[in-house]
């Protein structure tokens, strides 16, 4: 399918026509419209390793990084990009990319989370920090109720993971999550991993090694309900690796 481009004609139109005309109709229409030679991620890839290459940081540089991340390249793919860039194209050209290429893949972090705040009917809360050395990734923690029973609102961040526990108690106890928002994962020791969904209820027993968290390109959720029990704890153990938590497929 051809681009329909005119920011040629848009700024160059009088002054230059037959610019604006190549422009807008070969380099866009023709060669950036011919995706089945090369998808638009790859030529975005390649066209803003080449504007960089030349330090060419301009308001087209920010057009070019703001249509790469459209076309499907990621935050930490950029980050890939621009890093193995720098070696070949220059330190400072790279410094130079990281600046405007963090502006554009940070709003749109922050207009992930929003939406993610706004799909649901609880506080997303503060940042998880007393629990942080047990998390991969950023997690956010809102008490719901802390009488009677504790109920947390738990939300990760996508890729965000808490390592493998147990909670124990001497009489009653273990834990129930009520998934309120986005996709994530629940893992016991020895299963295959389980999608989890808004409206998923997952009851965890004292004693069962386990983790929960988010997809890895989905904000995720959950009520942390803690059933009530004699001399409760968590034992923390292992995290749930990349190699792992990369092969979740849902
Ligand atoms: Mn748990």
């Amino acid at each position: 399918m051809a681009i329909k481009q005119t920011a040629g004609r848009d700024v160059l139109g009088e002054f230059a026509p037959k610019f604006a005309q190549l422009n807008d109709d070969v380099l866009f229409g023709e060669v950036w419209s011919r995706e089945e030679k090369l998808s638009l991620r790859d030529r975005s890839l390649v066209t803003v390793t080449a504007l960089m290459a030349q330090g060419l940081t301009d308001s087209s540089f920010q057009y070019h990084l703001m249509s790469a991340k459209q076309n499907g390249i990621t935050k930490s793919e950029i980050a890939e990009i621009l890093t193995h860039a720098a070696f070949y194209a220059g330190w400072s050209k790279a410094w130079a990319a990281f600046r405007m290429a963090k502006e554009v893949w940070t709003e749109e972090e922050t207009d992930a989370k929003s939406a993610h705040a706004n799909a649901m009917v609880f506080p997303i809360g503060q940042p998880n920090d007393g629990f942080a050395q047990y998390f991969i990734g950023q997690s956010y923690l809102a008490p719901l109720s802390t009488q009677q029973v504790g109920i947390f609102n738990v939300t990760f961040e996508p890729g965000c993971r808490n390592n493998w526990h147990i909670h124990h108690a001497d009489k009653g106890g273990g834990q129930i999550l009520v998934c309120v928002a986005g996709q994530g994962w629940y893992q016991e020791w020895g299963q295959e991993p389980q999608p989890l969904h808004p409206g998923d209820v997952v009851n965890i027993p004292v004693g069962v090694k386990h983790w929960h968290g988010a997809a890895s390109d989905n904000w995720f959720s959950h009520l942390a309900i803690e059933v009530p029990g004699e001399n409760g704890s968590n034992e923390w153990l292992e995290a749930v690796d990349d190699e792992a938590y990369g092969k979740l497929k849902g």
